[in-house]
């Protein structure tokens, strides 16, 4: 059966799924942003779990438990701080995205949900983004059928739209 692909509006740490992934910074130390509201809801247990993690690479993912929140794991994810698009910024969020459902998948996870990765602070432009995010996605897929549902869980109703639309217009 092929994975199952939506996209809603809501707030990440709510989702109950296997996995929510968080866009952290490189020393996996805390933030703003998603980062900031799933370590709220996570609880401190999180960043005690990220103090041993030893930071995170740009386009890599690691993998902590949910602590407090409905989903059982956070896969952390770096994403590319845009520089206007000629320094790799696409394939690095297109790494953030398969890495992220290889760590979840090997975790055996079967259902994850994905911010808006480099969108916020990191000021990926929105359009461009959720193109990478989809394909990115859509292209990892068959290699992890243990993974049944990708939910992008976008925080904005124009977020919401750019994703509907473009799911919409996904063939399958
Ligand atoms: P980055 O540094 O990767 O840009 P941000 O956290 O600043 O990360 O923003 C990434 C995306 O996450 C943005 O689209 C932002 O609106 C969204 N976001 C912020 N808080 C939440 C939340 N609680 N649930 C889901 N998405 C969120």
């Amino acid at each position: 059966m092929p994975a199952t692909l939506d996209a809603l509006h809501a707030d990440i740490t709510t989702l109950a799924v296997d996995a929510i992934v968080n866009a952290a910074k490189p020393s996996l130390l805390g933030g703003g942003g998603v980062d900031g509201a799933i370590h709220r809801a996570a609880g401190p247990e999180l960043l005690q779990a990220c103090r041993l993690l030893d930071g995170c690479a740009t386009g890599e993912a690691k993998l902590t438990p949910g602590f407090r929140l409905p989903a059982r794991f956070v896969v952390h994810t770096v994403g590319p701080v845009w520089r206007g698009g000629l320094q790799g910024e696409a394939g690095l969020l297109a790494s953030c995205y398969r890495r992220s459902l290889e760590v979840a998948a090997a975790a055996g996870a079967r259902s994850i949900a994905f911010p808006a990765i480099s969108t916020g602070v990191y000021g990926y432009p929105a359009d461009a983004a959720a193109e990478v995010a989809l394909a990115a996605v859509q292209q990892a897929l068959p290699g992890l059928p243990g993974i049944e549902r990708v939910r992008f869980c976008c925080f904005s109703a124009a977020d919401l739209a750019r994703y509907l639309a473009l799911l919409a217009r996904t063939p399958g």
